[in-house]
């Protein structure tokens, strides 16, 4: 089932790219990140075994229990929004954090990270889907974080996360996708950095249209162990 479900998402990323036009500055391979939240830690298993060691998770008490019980071997991504009294644990737990949504956020990593002696991956999340969100950076505040983003010293920014809205006709997120990969090159010019490589866009029922504009990192949950279900935890 789950070996099944994978190979459709993998077909699917190919195709994307093949429909891919024009050289993309993102490259043409695309990391598929398996999204184990409200799963038990054998959906991970089950994932490595297929040669997936991408993980993502949304809260991080839930995903360092996983961790704890888990061999070596996975690179954890947090996609969930990160409260500042979580960030110590979230930089001990996460070899990126995806969900990077405010200067005070930032400013809390970076000092965390500086405690615990190591350089934090993030990606910073814009919120370009305005209507229905809260969490990631409006373009307004994104523009008043750019010119300070090189203060923060324990912080290696790999770039951008975008979540686009849910909608019926996945052609409606295209615009949000295409603006997204317009602002990763933008950073990528601003930063003068070859650490910014991460465009982070499309999750299950968005991927394709997301790959076709540039993503290089898809979040895939439902497409490849099915529907979650939120009986026992709560969602942040
Ligand atoms: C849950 C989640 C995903 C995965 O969603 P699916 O629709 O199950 O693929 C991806 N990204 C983020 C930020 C999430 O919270």
């Amino acid at each position: 089932m789950l070996k099944k479900n994978l190979d459709i998402v993998l077909a699917n990323i190919d195709r994307a790219l093949a429909r891919r036009r024009g050289r993309l500055l993102t490259g043409d391979v695309v990391k598929l990140i398996a999204v184990t939240k409200n799963h038990p830690v054998q959906a991970l298993e089950a994932v490595k075994a297929l040669g997936v060691v991408d993980i993502g998770e949304n809260r991080v008490q839930e995903a360092r229990q996983k961790k704890e019980a888990m061999p070596e071997g996975f690179c954890w991504h947090l996609l969930g929004h990160l409260q500042t009294n979580k960030v110590k644990q979230a930089v001990s737990t996460f070899d990126i954090i995806e969900s990077a949504d405010s200067e005070k956020v930032l400013t809390a990593i970076n000092n965390a990270a500086q405690q615990q002696g190591k350089i934090q991956d993030v990606l910073l999340q814009l919120n370009i889907a305005r209507e229905l969100q809260k969490n990631g950076f409006s373009q307004e505040a994104y523009e008043q974080l750019l010119p300070i983003l090189k203060t923060f010293e324990n912080i290696r920014v790999r770039g951008l996360m975008v979540i686009a809205q849910k909608c019926d006709d996945t052609e409606e997120t295209r615009p949000v996708f295409r603006k997204g990969y317009l602002e990763f090159v933008r950073l990528r010019e601003y930063l003068s950095s070859g650490a910014v490589d991460t465009l982070s866009m499309g999750m299950t029922h968005d991927y394709r249209v997301a790959v076709e504009e540039g993503a290089n990192s898809v979040r895939i949950g439902t497409a490849l162990f099915g529907e979650r279900n939120y009986g026992k935890a709560k969602e942040e």
